[in-house]
């Protein structure tokens, strides 16, 4: 029995009883055959990535060892495969002789998710038992697949109807008492052969189709080549390549982005001081204040995760445009084929549109998304105060405003949370949860419940300016600013970032995020803070209403209904003029700027500031930033995010390079003194993911 919670990962434990059980059952008469079965919901999850790092994971008996010893067991085992059965879980699987499962079992190898090659024959028996292209598929795509559609190959030996607990067990020792009973020869998956003619045509193609697709993922490639290997190579000669290929790509950049994206993940939905036990609050309904862009989105999540959602706003005009767009977003995806018409009905069905305060008195989760102005908010949270039940979750959707000020407006500040979700609110991954000074527990933990619901990556942040992300993007900007000061174009810059891999650089971002919105907040911040040293080229922009894709002209030009962004000699006209304003008072020619500049400048912006909000606890640590940044930013995910970008670099390094931008700048030197938190941690030979 494999018994390590919650999924029987293969920890140094569980490998070294399995040997003790092997070698036992093989030297004592009265057993016959050995079942291999996993406790609660799984067979077993593969490596147990508790112990990934650790000195354990590469103890023997390792998982290869494991499997070879019974691969070669005298006696029959049967893998009683029930729920999931993954990774190394299916390579130990694929070891024994013989397999059973429960139907609706989970099976996969996702090894190429993490960046990796399965490494424990996983590439060498699978094409055995299923064939090599059913089997190249599952290991390119990870992709799990349900154990009945295995029926009739050589990787599942029966299917056991039932899905009692127990019914598994009696299944599978009653196939083993038939395989006795019958004298079966024992089936060893490193003795078949395979046979695939075209086998050379067939890997070309799979190669010529993966490879665009994997343009910065070097595993898929190296999977086809371990699959290619099992049918060429004998068996022995073929575990031992990929084993090498496993052990290439373990130390890849790519996947060890991959791997620190998923910890990462993972990692963000603890709560550092909050205590795990905590209960959260039951959350059957939902209350959204503000029908707007952000309203209607944030809406429809909830909505699409089937809960019911009230929608309020002051005027039914307004009501019934946030209403429509909510329909109109829902009937697309029905013309798309995403959603059943009688779902959407359905859907619909649980929004209730009003314009009264009486209506929102039983919702467990209010949030607001009203305009981003103190003294609406203020309002608001007085009226939600005297409306909402006790107990009640009141969270803001503000983007840049003091969520500690809100929760004074009320008399349950510890009832009040940000909940900083991003544009388009129904389709982006990340939610930042901003955690006000009395914010309670239970409400940090409903919130983090109720994200991973309506499928959200929710990272917490504490209270500042922009939290994490914005506060970061903001630096970035600024430098994209200076970069076409002093001589690079929108385009260029944008497409130096691109080529980073930047989902978008800042320039078409900004365009569709509106630049009106980037200017409102510069207008108060930058009055705020005067002594700020930031380029007015943007201002200028905005100026000329040039406010991006909503008005169909920004740092680019749209066409009607179309979203590529056109360069505009209109904007080039306004960036010459305002750089020869400019060299009139600071001497400014226009050079020419490599892409590396482009790059180190915007990239290190954010990694500089993203130490400082590390530093000041905003963020519970380096991989939060990352995730925010993976997650809501577009930052290319195979290089992990700002922060592990930074650590690979070597902080060090990065340091030196930013020491070299700073008696390069034409403005600000100061910009990039580093912040105490990366100079320390350089210093120290340390990384932030420490
Ligand atoms: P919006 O102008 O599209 O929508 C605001 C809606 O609130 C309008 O429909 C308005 O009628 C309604 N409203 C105003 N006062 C109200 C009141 N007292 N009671 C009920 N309804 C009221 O604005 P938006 O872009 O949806 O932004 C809303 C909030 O979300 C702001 O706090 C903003 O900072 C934040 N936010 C915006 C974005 C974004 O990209 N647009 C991203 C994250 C967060």
């Amino acid at each position: 029995m494999l018994d390590n919670p919650p999924l029987n990962g293969l920890n140094y434990e569980l490998r070294a009883g399995l040997v003790t059980g092997i070698d036992q059952a093989n030297s004592d008469a009265a057993v016959d055959a050995i079942v291999i079965i996993g406790a609660g919901k799984a067979f077993s999850s593969g490596a147990d990535i508790r112990e990934f790092n650790t000195p354990k994971s590469a103890a023997e008996p390792s998982l290869r060892t494991v499997i070879r010893i019974v691969e070669a067991s005298a006696k029959p085992v049967v893998a009683a495969i029930g729920g999931i059965c993954m990774g190394g879980g299916l390579e130990l699987a694929l070891g024994c002789q013989f397999r059973v499962a429960s139907p609706g079992a989970k099976i996969a190898l996702p090894e190429v998710k993490l960046g990796l090659v399965p490494g424990a024959g996983g590439t060498q028996r699978l094409p055995r038992a299923i064939g090599v292209e059913a089997a190249l598929n599952m290991i390119v795509s990870g992709a799990p697949v349900s154990s009945e559609q295995f029926k009739g190959t050589g990787l599942i030996d029966e299917i056991i109807e039932g899905s009692l607990a127990g019914e598994l067990l009696e299944g599978a020792l009653a196939f083993a008492r038939k395989v006795i009973a019958e004298r079966r020869p024992l089936t060893r998956l490193r003795d078949v052969n395979i046979d695939y003619p075209n086998a050379d045509a067939f890997f070309q193609f799979a190669r010529n189709s993966v490879g665009p697709l994997a343009r910065n993922f070097p595993a898929p490639l190296k999977c086809i080549d371990a699959v290619a290997a099992a049918v060429a190579r004998p068996f022995d000669e073929g575990l031992a390549f990929e084993r090498e290929l496993f052990t290439q790509l373990v130390q890849s950049p790519e996947s060890r982005a991959l791997r620190h994206a998923f910890f990462a993940e993972r990692a963000a939905a603890k709560i550092v001081d909050v205590p795990e036990k905590t209960q959260p609050r039951p959350i059957a309904s939902v209350a959204v204040i503000g029908a707007g862009t952000m309203g209607g989105g944030i809406a429809m999540n909830f909505l699409s995760a089937g809960l019911p959602v009230t929608i309020l706003e002051t005027k039914q005009e307004a009501l019934d445009r946030g209403v429509a767009t909510i329909r109109k977003n829902y009937e697309a995806s029905v013309k798309r084929g995403k959603l059943t018409p009688q779902k959407l009905q359905q859907t619909i069905a649980l929004l209730k549109p009003t314009l009264s305060y009486d209506d929102i008195k039983t919702a467990d989760l209010v949030i607001e998304a009203v305009f981003e102005d103190m003294s609406v908010k203020q309002a608001v949270f007085e009226k939600l105060d005297a409306a909402a039940k006790p107990g009640a979750i009141l969270a803001t959707n503000t983007s840049t405003l003091d969520v500690n000020k809100i929760a004074t407006f009320i008399r349950r500040p510890q009832d009040v949370v940000g909940m900083h979700f991003f544009s388009p609110a129904n389709i982006m991954k990340l939610l930042e949860v901003v955690r006000g000074e009395k914010t309670a527990s239970d409400v940090l933990v409903t919130v983090m419940q109720v994200a991973k619901k309506i499928n959200k990556t929710a990272v917490v942040s504490g209270v500042c300016d922009g939290f994490i992300g914005n506060r970061m993007i903001e630096q970035y900007l600024r430098q994209a600013m200076f970069l076409l000061e002093e001589g690079a174009s929108p385009q260029h810059v944008d497409r130096a970032l691109e080529r980073f891999g930047m989902a978008m650089g800042p320039f078409r971002m900004s365009d569709l995020a509106g630049n009106d919105v980037g200017w409102y907040i510069r207008k108060r911040r930058y009055i705020e803070k005067p002594q700020v040293v930031y380029s007015k080229i943007a201002d200028r922009l905005c100026e000329l209403g040039r406010f991006g894709q909503k008005t169909g002209l920004g740092w680019y030009r749209y066409e009607a209904g179309k979203r590529d962004a056109i360069p505009d000699p209109a904007v080039d006209a306004m960036i010459a003029a305002y750089r020869a304003e400019l060299g009139t008072k600071f001497g400014t020619v226009p050079r020419k700027i490599a892409d590396d500049e482009i790059v180190e400048r915007c990239i290190f912006a954010l990694v500089n500031e993203g130490a400082r909000i590390l530093d000041e606890g905003i963020a519970q640590r380096a991989s939060d930033i990352d995730m925010v940044y993976l997650a809501g930013y577009g930052f290319p995910l195979y290089r992990g995010g700002p922060m592990l970008y930074a650590d690979m670099l070597g902080l060090y390094n990065v340091v030196r390079s930013m020491a070299r931008l700073a008696s390069a700048a034409r403005v600000d030197p100061a910009f990039w003194q580093p912040a105490p938190l990366l100079a320390k941690l350089a210093a120290e030979g340390k990384m932030f993911n420490g």
